[in-house]
């Protein structure tokens, strides 16, 4: 209890006042005001009328003690108090006198009339020096004791007289005054002032109210409509009253009420539209993406047709390439041409496949897919197939892996190759002098390492790129410096690198000053795992096949296209295979049950029946199960690869195809012996991709 009490007294007067309403504080500070000014007033006017009143008193009083002095003389001189008697009834009369006394010039008192009242003024003697004039003897409390002399006066009648004139003191009277008049007069004086500043003071109060009041009243609607407005009515408004500056206060809120209402209404307009714009918006948005993505189906099916449509003669310019460079009675400058045709054919075809993969991965259609990869060897291959190009424009060309990468990782296998294989051919082609590297590092491996952070650059001590051309080279058609100092290429290279190792989960980055070199370089984060299937050695290239051993073997070519039956039929039958043809997959069937060929080269693409069909049909039949067919088609995607594969393909080639892989497969399918001279230097060496 005690420290709430000490609490509540401890209350500050600031706070105190706080509690209070505006109105309560200005009518307590007037009502003070007006009390303390009032009072103040009163006990100042009360000081001096009193002083005014008690200075005509003591001045009556003097007056009348002098009239008493001089109508005492007689009986002073006769010393007969009987003549006094009516000077001091006379006396008496006068308000506020209560004693009158005489006395003889001895000091005996004469006459004394009134109640005694007690005096601290000295005996009554005579004064030394002559005073005529009455005077203040003594003053008490309540009475005030006034003094004067009577002196005999010896007439001096002749002016001839010159003897000195002889006063005589004769005696003294004494006038004893009340101080009632005086004090009463003060009290009222105090009373009424009193009286009067209090009624001002409630006057006041009265007028102060009513001023708060009109003050107050429109404050308070204000603050009782902000109030509202923030519990978020919005068509609160104020009666502009009171004083102008709370008018205008009141106005001001209004219009702020006014405007925030028609925000609200618009808001509100706007909400109930929202829905229908956002599903406008959205049903034109899914026009537009589906216009988009019809567009770019149409590119891509455009692109595949083109692609489709120029393997197809490709294939025949390709194929015919390498079935004369087979012919060993050509002379060098014949075999130079041929070269030149296939090469040209290669780029061509290089062109192609760039396109179509830049476009498949533009189209979000590239998918990745992961195996268990043994990098030790992909880094082997790609020294295996580089080192030579190196060696031929006698550039140094290393590869360095540290020790602790892992030995396997998943990884979209062909993908990687391709981007560091497109990296390191820039750098071997770009490079005139000096050395190419291939580094593999771990930059963070995770603990348990299930991931390892792996950073692959390619560096290189060629030309460089200017800053200007560093950002557009990874534009798809893109070659840095000028249009006369382009080298031959397609401009695809890095557009597809970089898309494919952003698909991976990296960014590709290059560094690099014009004259000192360049490196490229990415990070992947990849997972660490157990050895993965182990890889089929690929199959050792035959020399340059004249023929096989054993039994001629028969087989079927189905192709619509004119030409590519001819190109495979003139590539076999110097080999010495037996050839039959079809146009379509129907025929292909029938000649399958009419012929018995050893094998089947089956195009996808083909009228009446296509060749995946066929080969369903084909692999139904128990007679046919087993027949080995190679599926040849101008799509080379994976897609195709394993529709043909579903279909029951035993193998797959591609157009143009490398006469060195078809032969290959038909060997492993056909289990046949080749008869070889030495490989030599041709076009047949080259591998497609
Ligand atoms: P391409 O090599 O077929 O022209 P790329 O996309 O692979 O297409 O390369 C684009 C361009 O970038 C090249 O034409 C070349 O100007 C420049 N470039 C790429 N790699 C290097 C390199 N290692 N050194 C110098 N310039 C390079």
């Amino acid at each position: 209890m005690k420290p709430a009490r000490i609490a509540m007294t401890a209350r500050s007067p600031g706070r105190w006042l706080g509690a209070l309403s505006f109105q309560q504080q200005l009518s307590l500070a007037v009502v003070l005001g007006v009390l303390c000014t009032t009072l103040l007033a009163s006990v100042a006017s009360a000081w001096q009328a009193s002083r005014l009143t008690r200075l005509n008193l003591m001045q009556q009083g003097l007056r009348v003690t002098a009239s008493l002095a001089q109508q005492s003389r007689l009986a002073l001189l006769t010393s007969t108090a009987e003549n006094a008697g009516e000077a001091v009834r006379t006396t008496l009369a006068f308000p506020d006198v209560l004693r009158v006394e005489v006395y003889l010039a001895d000091g005996r008192l004469l006459v004394a009339k009134g109640p005694a009242v007690p005096t601290a003024a000295p005996a009554q003697e005579a004064s030394p020096e002559q005073r005529e004039d009455p005077y203040l003897l003594d003053e008490g409390s309540d009475t005030w004791r006034f003094a004067a002399d009577v002196w005999f006066m010896a007439d001096n009648t002749s002016p001839y007289d010159v003897t000195e004139i002889k006063s005589e003191r004769m005696g003294q009277v004494q006038v004893v005054l009340s101080k009632a008049t005086l004090t009463q007069t003060r009290t009222n004086i105090f009373m009424v002032n009193v009286l009067s500043s209090l009624v001002i003071a409630v006057l006041f109060l009265g007028l102060m109210r009513l001023v708060s009041a009109r003050l107050t009243r429109p404050l308070n609607d204000l603050s009782r409509a902000m109030r509202r407005a923030e519990q978020g009515e919005v068509d609160v408004r104020t009666e502009p009253r009171g004083p102008s500056d709370l008018q205008h206060m009141s106005q001001a809120f209004n219009q702020m009420m006014a405007a925030l209402q028609e925000r609200g209404e618009e808001l509100q307009r706007h909400r109930d539209h929202l829905e229908e714009l956002v599903r406008d918006r959205t049903i034109e948005l899914q026009h537009a993406k589906e216009r988009a993505e019809v567009a770019s189906q149409a590119k891509t099916d455009f692109l595949a047709r083109m692609s489709h449509e120029l393997r197809t003669p490709l294939n025949a310019i390709m194929g015919y390439a390498q079935i004369m460079q087979m012919d060993r009675s050509l002379n060098s400058r014949q075999q130079h041409i041929l070269r030149t045709i296939y090469d040209s054919g290669d780029h061509l075809l290089k062109l192609i496949v760039d396109i179509l993969d830049l476009s498949r991965i533009e189209a979000g259609k590239t998918e990745l897919a992961p195996v268990a990869c043994q990098l030790t060897r992909l880094v082997a291959m790609l020294d295996d197939v580089l080192r030579i190009k190196a060696a031929e424009k006698r550039l140094t060309f290393l590869v360095l892996s540290d020790d602790n990468v892992p030995a396997h990782v998943m990884v979209d296998e062909g993908r990687l190759r391709q981007v560091l294989l497109n990296l390191l051919g820039n750098a071997l082609k770009f490079t005139a002098q000096g050395q190419v590297l291939l580094k593999v590092r771990v930059v963070a491996a995770s603990s348990p390492a299930d991931t390892a952070r792996l950073r692959f650059e390619v560096d290189d001590t060629g030309p460089g790129i200017a800053p200007s051309d560093q950002a557009r080279i990874f534009e798809p058609f893109e070659q840095a410096g000028d249009s006369r100092s382009r080298s031959a290429g397609t401009g695809l290279g890095l557009a597809i690198s970089r898309s494919l190792v952003r698909l991976m989960g990296g960014e590709l980055q290059l560094v690099s000053r014009e004259g000192r070199g360049s490196c490229f370089w990415f990070e992947l984060d990849l997972p660490v795992c157990g050895s993965g299937p182990v890889a089929v050695p690929a199959a050792s290239r035959p020399g340059h096949i004249t023929g096989y051993a054993g039994p001629r073997r028969r087989i079927l070519i189905a192709d619509d296209v004119l030409a590519n039956r001819q190109v495979l039929i003139a590539m076999l039958q110097p080999l010495g295979f037996d050839t039959v043809e079809a146009i379509h997959g129907q025929e292909a069937l029938d000649q399958v049950k009419a012929v018995a060929p050893d094998l089947v080269l089956m195009d996808l693409t083909m009228p009446v029946l296509d060749g995946l069909q066929a080969m369903k049909r084909l692999r139904e039949d128990p007679a046919t199960r087993a027949l080995p067919i190679i599926a040849i088609t101008a799509n080379a995607s994976t897609q195709h690869r394993e529709e043909a594969q579903g279909a029951g393909a035993s193998d797959f080639i591609s157009k143009p195809f490398d006469c060195n892989d078809l032969l290959t497969k038909m060997g492993r399918l056909l289990d046949l012996n080749w008869v070889t001279t030495a490989p030599q230097e041709t076009g047949l060496q080259h591998s497609l991709p």
